[in-house]
């Protein structure tokens, strides 16, 4: 479904870099490719994230020129996610609660039919 309004702006900030800036092939000083950014939306507000990637320089290294993104930016959001993950726990919850009371309505409407059924006979 589209969205018909725009995605609330940032309140917060947070500038993500990955825990090594050697490359795990090769063992060389990785440098900083580019900045990436991404907005997620967590149950504490929209987050603007800045990440650091970078890149291995050294051109006999088997991972020359891969990107090496944030760690820390799979626990915020799935890839190409807008929300974060404590917000697909939360619509997670409610959903299968949802489904759970919906069984259980579904269950006392049989049995009641059953018992109208019963009286009949
Ligand atoms: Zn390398």
């Amino acid at each position: 479904m589209a969205r018909k309004q725009t995605r609330p702006s940032a309140t917060q900030q947070a500038v993500l870099e990955p825990l090594q800036t050697t490359c795990r092939a090769c063992g060389s000083h990785m440098r900083m490719g580019h900045h990436s950014h991404r907005t997620v939306t967590t149950l504490q507000g929209v987050t603007r994230l800045t990440l650091k990637v970078y890149r291995c320089r050294n051109t006999q290294c088997p991972r020359f020129h891969q990107p090496t993104r944030p760690e820390e930016e799979g626990g915020w959001a799935l890839p190409h996610g807008e929300f974060g993950l404590d917000v697909i726990a939360l619509v997670g919850t409610l959903l299968l609660s949802l489904i759970k009371s919906y069984l259980s309505l579904l269950d006392q409407v049989s049995q009641s039919r059953a018992g109208q059924d019963a009286s009949v006979l």
